[in-house]
């Protein structure tokens, strides 16, 4: 590794963050490693945006930003001031990464939130394709899991969430885009229409996250018999309930920093054209442990 190599000049490429807020961003870890570890000249910071985040990426591209990733709230807001728009990230309908292109005069989008959960599945050889799928939530994240997991071939996928219609928004408008995947909505309250096979189940609602370290979104045992590999995409704490409750029924339970590390892994593949070696992924990982006291 070579963190001499950073010295901010006047060639230095400026990255960053917009969102609201955006002082708790993991990101900065991300890319400033990435970049000391490869002797890159660019560094990468946090911008608040409160509001108007249009008039941001436009303000962005005329200063020479060389790219961008969002958070929330808006994901989705930025949509309009964007040249060009991958395709996955149109079918989920929010992007997490900006990439500049010159001859478009702007920025296009990506969504890496879902390809990073891919990745990480992929390094425990966790399979989606041909697999029954129960996703819990039906916010952001888990209409993007449920995106992802039927794109990539899931047999059955079934959402469930405390309000119910939004796990039916989210069926109805998944099946409609992929019709050989058969998707299910319901409620956390009623697991007695779950497969009696066991399932892959990635954990998507924000029950359980720290401070609220005590809290399971499902806390009947029965269902935790059922799943035979448990994902959080939550990653603080790294040992979450519901990854407790798995490990206790039997089950493989993962936590989702390697989704947080690969989302930035992939956008900074995107943003410099190259692929990212495995001593540097598990360079960020160490860092991002260190940084959040995991
Ligand atoms: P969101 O849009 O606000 O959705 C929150 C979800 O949690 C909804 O399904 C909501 O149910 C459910 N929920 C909240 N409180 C609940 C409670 N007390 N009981 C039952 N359900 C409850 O949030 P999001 O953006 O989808 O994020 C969800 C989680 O994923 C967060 O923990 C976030 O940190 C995590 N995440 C991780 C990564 C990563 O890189 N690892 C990336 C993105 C998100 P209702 O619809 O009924 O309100």
């Amino acid at each position: 590794m070579n963190r001499d190599a950073l010295n901010i000049d006047g060639h230095t490429r400026i990255f960053g963050l917009i969102g609201n807020p955006v002082g708790h961003t993991m990101s900065p870890v991300i890319h400033n490693t990435l970049a000391a570890y490869y002797g890159h000249n660019l560094i990468y910071g946090a911008f608040p945006v409160v509001d108007d985040p249009v008039s941001a990426v436009k303000g962005a591209y005329a200063l020479g930003i060389g790219g961008l990733n969002v958070t929330v709230p808006h994901k989705s807001a930025v949509i309009p001031a964007l040249v060009d728009l991958d395709d996955f990230a149109a079918k989920i309908g929010a992007v997490n990464t900006l990439v500049r292109i010159e001859e478009k005069r702007g920025y296009k989008g990506y969504n890496t939130d879902m390809p990073g959960l891919y990745r990480a599945l992929q390094q425990e050889n966790i399979r989606i394709e041909g697999e029954t799928i129960v996703i819990l939530g039906a916010g952001g994240a888990a209409r993007a899991v449920a995106m992802m997991t039927a794109s990539k071939g899931a047999k059955r996928v079934y959402v469930l969430n405390r309000t119910v219609c939004k796990a039916e928004a989210i069926v109805r408008e998944i099946a409609a885009v992929y019709p050989d995947c058969r998707m299910f909505a319901g409620s956390i309250y009623d697991i007695s229409d779950l497969p009696e096979e066991k399932f892959l189940c990635i954990q998507a609602t924000s029950t359980g996250m720290s401070p609220h370290t005590e809290q399971a979104v499902i806390e009947d045992p029965a269902f935790y018999e059922r799943i035979h590999t448990g994902f959080d995409l939550i990653y603080n704490p790294s040992d979450t309930k519901f990854m407790q409750m798995v490990r206790q029924a039997g089950g493989r339970a993962y936590n989702g920093l390697d989704m947080l590390l690969y989302q930035g892994v992939i956008a900074y593949e995107l943003w410099n054209d190259m692929t990212v070696d495995e001593d540097a992924v598990s360079l960020v990982r160490r860092r991002l442990k260190e940084e959040m006291r995991l």
